[in-house]
């Protein structure tokens, strides 16, 4: 006997996962759960086991999907509308201590923990 829960697909299904942001690594996918999650927002992040591999796969292809519920879709996309604009405006910074990369929406570096403003 089967009995399975099928999707209606006239109807989206409330609890289904949908991706509302592609960021660029885990590093940025992280920080985008953590405004969710502040949202009080479930939720998953995808593809971010490929970050396993250090050293293996370049940084531009290990994109990482972060995914709601459909139910909170529509709360999530306002806060990540706010977190582009910001990420926008302010330029990357490169840490004094060690020259790595940071994206303006860092206060330390990712790479050595040193503040920005040292
Ligand atoms: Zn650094």
């Amino acid at each position: 006997m089967q009995n399975k829960i099928t999707n209606d697909s006239a109807e989206q299904a409330p609890f289904e996962w949908l991706t509302v942001y592609s960021a660029a690594d885990a590093i940025e996918a992280n920080i985008v759960k953590g405004l969710l999650l502040n949202s009080s927002i479930e939720c998953q992040l995808l593809g971010e086991s490929l970050q396993g591999a250090v050293g293996e796969i370049p940084l531009d292809q290990t994109q990482v999907r972060v995914q709601v519920f459909a139910i909170k879709e529509r709360q999530a996309r306002q806060i990540l509308v706010n977190y582009t604009q910001v990420k926008q405006s302010a330029p990357d910074w490169v840490c004094p201590n060690c020259n790595e990369h940071n994206g303006p929406t860092f206060e330390i570096c990712w790479s050595c923990r040193a503040l920005q403003n040292d």
